[in-house]
């Protein structure tokens, strides 16, 4: 089962639990049904996402990249240090230190 079937399956235990709303006999229990679905749902689609990164050049000593996913900025060194991870024209960041989305490579 990939990410993308389970995804689908999510969704149609949420539709399944919503019909049992509908019911005389309803219970707490298929919100709290629906809500986990909703946040496997999210988690999925959150490990599942790949994002690129792109150089902006606003600093050219010290090259900031923008994430594809999110738009935020994440900088090529940590704050205070004079040591450079990477060179302008490739991040080497993984991941995204503002969404937190896997990276591969540039744009
Ligand atoms: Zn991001």
């Amino acid at each position: 089962m990939t990410i993308k079937d389970a995804i689908y399956q999510l969704e149609d235990l949420i539709k399944d639990r919503e019909s049992f709303c509908q019911r005389d006999d309803f219970d707490d229990i298929f919100l709290q049904d629906i809500e986990a679905c909703k946040m496997g749902i999210k988690a999925l689609k959150k490990i599942s996402s790949v994002g690129k990164w792109k150089a902006e050049n606003t600093r050219p000593k010290s090259p900031v990249f923008v994430c594809s996913l999110c738009g935020k900025k994440a900088y090529d060194r940590p704050y205070g240090s004079a040591k450079h991870m990477m060179n302008k024209k490739n991040c080497k960041l993984k991941y995204c230190p503002n969404c937190g989305a896997r990276m591969e490579g540039m744009e």
